[in-house]
């Protein structure tokens, strides 16, 4: 498979042909993967830590374990002072970078989320991600002048038709003027998409790979749909049935296709393939970790799907830990805040 390495052509065609990749050119996939992820992005894993800061959403995107209908989770929103108190603690273990995540409500003020990032950055030596939702130019603007480095906001499908059937009230062309709206501002973007929602095919997969590239994102975080029982596609099974090694391919697809992009080993990994999903995934093209910093007794509803780890506050994503974990693959522990690589800011 000496292709993937001179004279690429990015096209949904070879994507195709690479997420059917088998036997010894499956082994050689991987090797691509890593091989391209080490030249592009170093050795370095950085860690990201996640405050999920709260979980009232007003949508109801079918697959999503928060959804504003799901009665059967507790709902519950961080104070600002134990947002930053979680924070503060984090350079101390190697976490440069705190991700802010939440679903879409009005529950947190513009202003209220504008203070919690100025705050952390004058405070602490740590860049700031944010991940709340399609909102207005000006709301992003005024993040960003408050400090903040990043957003993330997965368009989660290419498949428009798809998009709108899942995401009920909103649509994806929104969801790509918001990208877009961040770009043009000059924050971070990320963006990702879920494997396998049920009606998607390989061709919505090569398709997705596709849309990251010709998107340009700063980071790309995808992972497998896992069904959630209290959702209204709870019975529903991955798009992949039984053939799990997809979701691997796709990221392998993905760094190859994206090779300048930080791609984080997501958590679902380790809900499909408890214990070794994320290691697999550093091998085999990403090279971000975030482990999960939401103070335990919250955790247990920000369940977004079943098996995600961690969820009932153990030590398994304890700083410590996650390090040991990263220089058991032979890799180092990212130093500084992990920024873009991309120059054109
Ligand atoms: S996916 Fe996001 S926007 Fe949709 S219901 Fe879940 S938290 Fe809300």
């Amino acid at each position: 498979m000496s292709y993937l390495i001179d004279n690429i052509k990015y096209s949904k065609e070879l994507a195709l042909r690479l997420l059917c990749a088998e036997g010894p050119d499956l082994t050689e996939l991987y090797k691509a993967a890593d091989r391209i992820r080490y030249e592009h992005m170093g050795d370095e894993v950085h860690i990201r830590g996640i405050i999920e800061f709260s979980n009232i959403c007003a949508n109801n995107c079918l697959y999503c374990g928060i959804r504003a209908g799901n009665g059967n989770i507790g709902r519950y929103a961080l104070s600002a002072g134990e947002i930053f108190e979680v924070a503060s603690a984090m350079a101390d273990s190697r976490q440069m970078t705190v991700v802010l995540q939440s679903g879409e409500s009005t529950v947190f003020g513009d202003g209220e989320i504008g203070s919690i990032i100025s705050r952390i950055k004058k405070e602490t030596p740590l860049a700031v991600t944010l991940s709340a939702g399609n909102r207005p130019r000006e709301t992003y603007r005024y993040w960003q002048e408050c400090g903040m480095d990043r957003y993330l906001l997965r368009f989660e499908t290419s498949d428009p038709g798809l998009f709108g059937r899942l995401r009920p009230g909103s649509s994806f062309e929104e969801r790509l003027h918001c990208l877009g709206l961040l770009q043009e501002l000059g924050v971070q973007t990320g963006s990702g998409f879920m494997i396998g929602l049920p009606g998607e095919t390989l061709h919505t997969l090569a398709d997705n790979i596709l849309l990251c590239r010709a998107l340009d994102l700063d980071m790309i975080g995808i992972g497998p749909f896992i069904p959630h029982p209290d959702t209204p596609i709870g019975d529903e099974k991955n798009a992949y049935g039984d053939q799990p090694e997809i979701f691997f391919k796709a990221l392998a697809v993905l760094r190859i296709f994206n090779p300048d992009a930080h791609i984080p080993a997501t958590t679902a990994y380790d809900a499909l393939f408890p214990g070794k999903g994320r290691d697999l995934a550093l091998k085999r093209g990403a090279n971000v970790f975030m482990p999960n910093n939401t103070p335990a007794r919250y955790r247990k509803d920000y369940f977004l799907y079943p098996g995600k780890p961690s969820v009932d506050g153990s030590g398994e994503e304890s700083a410590n830990s996650v390090i040991t974990r990263i220089r058991a693959l032979g890799r180092k522990i990212g130093k500084g805040p992990g920024h873009s690589i991309k120059q054109r800011r």
